[in-house]
C-alpha cells in the first residue's frame, strides 16, 4: 500500500490548490480525481461559460460599434469555431493544473475514490485496477457538485441539456428555455440570446436570481426584457411534448394557467447539489447534512478528525474561490499551521450582461439585523469612463452603518463589476470606514471612480452628482 501525508479526493479549484500547497509545504501528497483536472469550474463551469459570455460581449460591441463611429460591417457568429476557441482556453489551463502539481511534487492519480477508513482511500482506475492508498495525516474531501436534473426533463445531451452540454453548442438554438432565473440560467441564457436565440426563461421564484441586490437584478431583467426575452416568475415548468417538428412544446404552470412554450432546446439551470454520495462517508461515519452537504469546522475539518472537507461539497456559496480559499486553509492546518475561515464576506459575481457583483449585506439584511444605514449610490451614467466605454447603465451602491460609517456591503451593476469588487472585498475586509474609501485616490478616468463617489454619496459629499 503507497503512503502519503495526505491524500486529496478531486482536482477542481478546491482539491488542486490545497495538494498544491500542501506539496509546497513538504507533505508527501497526492491528488485524485476520475474525470479531468480542473474540475467543473475549468472544464465546464466558471471559464468555459466567461470565454462565451466574453465571445458575446465583443459580438455585441462590435454590432453596436457604429453608434461610436466604427464601421464593421455584418458580423457573425461562427459557433464551431467559437467553441474551438474555448476549449483551446480549457486545455490550457487544465494542462496547466498537471504541470503545477507535478511541478510542486504532489502526485496526480486518475481514478475514482472511495474512502475506506478513516486514513485509507482505494482507487479504482479506469482499467479496473485497484489501488489503496494510506494517509497519515489526513485525507481532504474536494468532490464538488454536479447538476440537478428534473425528473420531468430528463438530459438528452441535445434538446434537454445542462450546463455542461450549454457550453459546448456547435449550433446557436433558434428557440431556446431555459428553467432557473439563477445565476447558470441567466448567464448562459443571456449568451445564446445575444448570439440571437429566442430567449424563454421560466423561474419557479417571485424574482430572477433571488438573493441578489434587487435594484442590480432590476437592470440585467431589463436588458433581457429589451432584447426580446419572455420571462415567467411564479412558474414551474411541468414537463413537455416532441412536436413533429423536432421542436419541443414546454407545459408551464403559472398561477393555476397552464400556458405553452414551443421551442428547440431546454437548458435545466435549476443549481447543484453536492458530490457527497458514494464515497464511503457513511461507512466511516462523516456526518452529511441533510442537503446532502459535509459541514465542517474553521479548520475545515469534519467530524473525523482525519477528514476534511472544502468546495462546493462542504457548503454553500458554492463558487470557485470559496473552494480554492479553503483548500489552501486545509493545506496549512494539516501540515501543522495555524490557519482558519475568518473572513468577513465571500465576494460574488454574476457574469449577466451588465455584471453584477457584491460583497457583504444588502440593503435588507442590515435592516433585518436592525443596523441603521446610510445608502451612497453613483450611477454609471455619470461616469467619464464608462461614457467613453460606450456602457452607461448600472450603478455602485454602498451600504455603510450610519453611526459608526463602516461599510457593510457594496454591490454593483454595469460594466466589468466583477473585477471592482476586489476592492471593496478588501474594504470590508479591513473594516474599512467610508473616508477610508474618499480619502483613497483612485485614477481618473477610471470605472472605480464610481465605488469612491457612491462611497462619498453615502456621506453627503459626492462632487459628480447631486447629494440628497
Ligand atoms: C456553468 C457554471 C458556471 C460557473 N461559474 C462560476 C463563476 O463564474 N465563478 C465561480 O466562482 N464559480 C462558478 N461556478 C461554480 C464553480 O464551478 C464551483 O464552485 C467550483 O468548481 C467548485 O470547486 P470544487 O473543487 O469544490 O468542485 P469541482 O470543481 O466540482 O471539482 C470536484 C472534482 O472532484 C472530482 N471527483 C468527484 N468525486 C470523485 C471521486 N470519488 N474520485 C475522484 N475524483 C472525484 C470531480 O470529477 C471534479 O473534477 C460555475 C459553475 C457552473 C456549473
Amino acid at each position: 500500500m503507497k503512503t502519503y501525508d495526505a491524500i486529496v479526493i478531486g482536482a477542481g479549484p478546491g482539491g488542486y490548490p490545497c495538494a498544491i500547497r500542501l506539496a509546497q509545504l513538504k507533505q508527501k501528497t497526492v491528488c485524485i480525481e476520475k474525470e479531468s483536472p480542473g474540475g467543473v469550474c475549468l472544464n465546464w463551469g466558471c471559464i468555459p461559460s466567461k470565454a462565451l459570455i466574453g465571445a458575446a460581449h465583443f459580438y455585441h460591441k462590435a454590432k453596436d460599434a457604429d453608434s461610436m463611429g466604427i464601421r464593421i460591417g455584418s458580423v457573425e457568429v461562427d459557433p464551431g469555431k467559437l467553441q474551438d476557441w474555448k476549449e483551446g482556453i480549457v486545455k490550457r489551463l487544465t494542462g496547466g493544473v498537471r504541470g503545477l502539481l507535478k511541478g510542486n511534487g504532489a502526485d496526480l492519480v486518475m481514478g475514482n475514490a472511495r474512502i475506506v477508513g478513516p486514513r485509507q482511500v482505494e482507487v479504482t482506475q479506469a482499467d479496473g485496477t485497484v489501488e489503496k492508498l494510506e494517509a497519515t495525516k489526513a485525507i481532504v474531501i474536494a468532490t464538488g457538485s454536479s447538476t440537478i436534473e428534473l425528473p420531468s426533463f430528463k438530459f438528452d445531451g441535445k434538446q434537454i441539456i445542462g450546463a455542461k452540454d450549454a457550453v459546448s453548442l456547435r449550433e446557436i438554438p433558434k428557440r431556446l428555455l431555459v428553467i432557473g432565473g439563477g445565476i447558470i440560467g441567466l448567464e448562459l441564457g443571456m449568451v445564446y440570446q445575444g448570439f440571437g436565440s429566442e430567449l424563454t426563461v421560466v423561474e419557479a421564484l417571485p424574482d430572477l436570481l433571488t438573493g441578489t441586490d434587487p435594484e442590480c437584478t432590476k437592470i440585467v431583467e431589463r436588458r433581457l426584457l429589451k432584447r426580446g426575452a419572455t420571462i415567467h416568475k411564479n412558474a414551474k415548468a411541468a414537463g413537455y411534448e416532441r412536436l413533429a417538428d423536432g421542436s419541443i412544446s414546454v407545459k408551464i404552470d403559472q398561477d393555476g394557467k397552464q400556458i405553452t412554450a414551443n421551442v428547440d432546446v431546454v437548458l435545466v439551470a435549476i443549481g447543484m447539489r453536492p458530490n457527497s454520495k458514494n464515497l464511503g462517508l457513511e461507512q466511516v461515519g462523516v456526518t452529511i447534512d441533510q442537503r446532502g452537504f459535509v459541514p465542517t469546522d474553521r479548520s475545515c475539518r469534519t467530524n473525523v478528525p482525519s477528514i476534511y472537507a472544502v468546495g462546493d461539497v462542504s457548503g454553500v456559496p458554492m463558487l470557485a474561490h470559496k473552494a480554492t480559499k479553503e483548500g489552501e486553509i486545509a493545506a496549512e492546518v494539516i501540515a501543522g499551521h495555524h490557519a482558519e475561515k475568518d473572513w468577513v464576506a465571500i465576494p460574488g459575481a454574476v457574469f449577466t450582461d451588465p455584471e453584477i457583483a457584491s460583497v457583504g449585506l444588502t440593503e435588507a439584511e442590515a435592516k433585518a439585523k436592525g443596523i441603521e444605514i446610510s445608502v451612497g449610490k453613483f450611477p454609471f451614467a455619470a461616469l467619464g469612463k464608462a461614457m467613453a466605454m460606450n456602457e452607461t447603465e448600472g450603478f455602485v451602491k454602498v451600504i455603510a452603518d450610519k453611526k459608526t460609517k463602516q461599510v457593510l456591503g457594496v454591490h454593483m451593476v454595469g460594466p466589468d463589476v466583477s473585477t471592482m469588487i476586489s476592492e471593496a472585498a478588501l474594504s470590508l475586509e479591513m473594516a474599512a470606514f467610508l473616508e477610508d474609501i474618499t480619502l483613497t485616490v483612485h485614477p481618473h478616468p477610471t470605472l472605480g471612480e464610481s465605488f469612491m463617489e457612491a462611497a462619498a454619496h453615502a456621506m453627503g459629499a459626492a462632487v459628480h452628482i447631486m447629494n440628497r
